[in-house]
């Protein structure tokens, strides 16, 4: 059989898991138990987004992710309006090194990140399950991590605006689509043709509230009261995070709160301690951010489709560019077809 899929006993509930996810097709599928092979029932029928793994030419490392490397690759197929194979990124993953909340984060990921489209949200090609390490494919941001791109570059006061105002639509699309995407921070986006890219959706869940387990590690510089405090997520704590965002942008990747330790920062931003914007920083946008952004109560923050209509104003009024808006050049998804 063409799909078959070869696992331990250990890992046979999560390797189900994931057929009933990804690994699909008309025929039987067969997954390997110890020794034995077993008919995996139900199958369902294969998504258009499944690549094989031959699709694929992994041609460069860019880097560490959780899970395992990301590659530079081609996709051999697909071409783009020049009659090059079209250029992507490949997470690769292991999953004898993931745990099963791991291997359920990635497909999350993978599961919420299809259904989006837009320039300033990273674009998702597809899945290769059919061996391992599995590969998540999607759009390559050639700018790489936003993070390491303002620790490396220094940005011109407009620049940065417009780049705030680029993730502010990234995120404001993502919750049209009934998303909280609940780790928003400059290392989380990617800069791709000059333009900032929402990604890392492995924390992202369907809206609009979600209780957190407190046990789990968070970030704690970029969150709000009611998440420090009691773990509850919205589109607020978004917006939260997104002002923090735009103070990381405007500070050429600083940490936020410097000189503030883990612990006092969980302690004096529930009691109203906010950060202040270097001098260079427009009056009017620093206020902005924090009347907007950074009140206590989350029903006192803007939502981002508000904030994407100030900020485009606001760097039009500077001089810059407005922002290009809607889908991506490209939307590839349509095309593939094993
Ligand atoms: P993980 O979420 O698994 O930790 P990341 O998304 O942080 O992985 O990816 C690790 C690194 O790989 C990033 O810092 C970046 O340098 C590179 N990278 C990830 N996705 C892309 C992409 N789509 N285009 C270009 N580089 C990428």
């Amino acid at each position: 059989p063409k799909h078959q899929v070869f696992v331990d006993q250990k890992g046979f509930d999560t390797i189900i898991d994931l057929v009933n996810h990804y690994v699909s097709t008309k025929e039987p599928l067969y997954a390997q138990r110890g020794k034995e092979k077993v008919v995996v029932k139900n199958p369902i029928p294969r998504q258009k987004w499944e690549l094989m793994h031959g699709d694929v030419d992994l041609t460069k490392k860019l880097g560490e992710g959780a899970f395992g490397e990301v590659w530079k690759g081609k996709l051999k197929k697909i071409l783009d309006q020049k009659g090059d194979p079209v250029l992507v990124a490949v997470k690769t993953a292991k999953l004898e090194a993931m745990t099963k909340d791991q291997i359920k984060e990635l497909m999350r990921e993978a599961r919420l990140m299809r259904n989006l489209d837009h320039i300033n949200v990273v674009k998702f090609y597809g899945v290769g399950a059919g061996q391992e390490p599995l590969y998540v494919i999607m759009e390559l941001a050639d700018g790489g991590a936003l993070d390491s791109a303002l620790a490396k570059e220094k940005f011109p006061m407009i620049k940065k605006y417009e780049m705030i105002l680029q993730a502010a639509q990234g995120l404001a699309y993502i919750h049209e689509k009934g998303l909280i995407h609940r780790d928003v921070a400059a290392r989380n986006c990617l800069m791709g043709g000059g333009q900032v890219k929402i990604a890392d959706f492995g924390l992202t869940r369907e809206g609009p509230k979600y209780k957190m387990d407190m046990k789990k590690k968070v970030p704690i510089r970029w969150l709000s009261q009611e998440t420090i405090k009691e773990g509850w997520y919205s589109y607020k704590t978004d917006t939260f995070a997104f002002g923090i965002m735009a103070w990381e942008i405007l500070e050429d990747g600083k940490e936020p709160y410097p000189g503030m330790k883990v612990l006092e920062v969980a302690v004096e931003v529930p009691k109203g301690y906010r950060m202040s914007f270097n001098a260079e920083v427009n009056v009017e946008f620093a206020e902005y951010i924090k009347t907007n952004c950074w009140p206590h109560e989350p029903e006192d923050r803007a939502v981002m489709k508000d904030i994407v209509k100030f900020l485009k104003t606001f760097v039009k009024g500077q001089g810059g560019d407005p922002g290009k808006s809607g889908v991506s050049c490209l939307s590839l998804c349509l095309y593939i077809r094993i």
